[in-house]
């Protein structure tokens, strides 16, 4: 058994070819957009709709199998790094992504100074700033 098929298993979710893929596509790693998670499941199945492939990561996520993420003022992405608190730096200039570990390891990592009653579970939290590529090509413009 592959461990595409252990981890649907272990969640109680029905092994579909679509779930292998898509699982096995995220397995590689990064923050994938829905197109390029789609144009590399087609690499492996013949034919896979995009309305599919939203299904599949609807179904993974509500599962704890993958991680929906959405900076703003980008499309969403998924990854299949989950059950940690790591949290995103993302560049200003050309849009890369790349993981930060939780500086204090547990959700929420703020506390707020009053919730006003709420019961806090996360504090989303998101850095922003410039790649080495666009800091080196800022230099270069100077
Ligand atoms: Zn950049
Ligand atoms: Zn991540
Ligand atoms: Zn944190």
């Amino acid at each position: 058994m592959s461990s595409g098929e252990e981890l649907l298993r272990s969640k109680g979710l029905r092994v579909t070819r679509p779930r292998l893929a898509v699982l096995d596509v995220l397995a590689g790693g990064g923050h994938l957009e829905v197109d390029e998670i789609t144009r590399r499941v087609r690499q492996r199945l013949d034919s896979v709709s995009t309305q599919a492939v939203y299904d599949v990561l609807g179904a993974l996520s509500r599962a704890g199998l993958s991680r929906r993420i959405e900076p703003a003022g980008s499309p969403a992405r998924y990854e299949a790094r989950v059950g940690d608190n790591h949290h995103h730096v993302v560049c200003r200039g050309c849009g890369e992504i790349a993981d930060v570990d939780c500086a204090t390891g547990s959700a929420p990592c703020l506390d707020p100074h009053t919730a006003h009653g709420f019961e806090v579970d996360e504090a989303e939290v998101t850095f922003w700033g410039l790649c080495p590529a666009c800091q080196a090509r800022r230099s270069a413009d100077d």
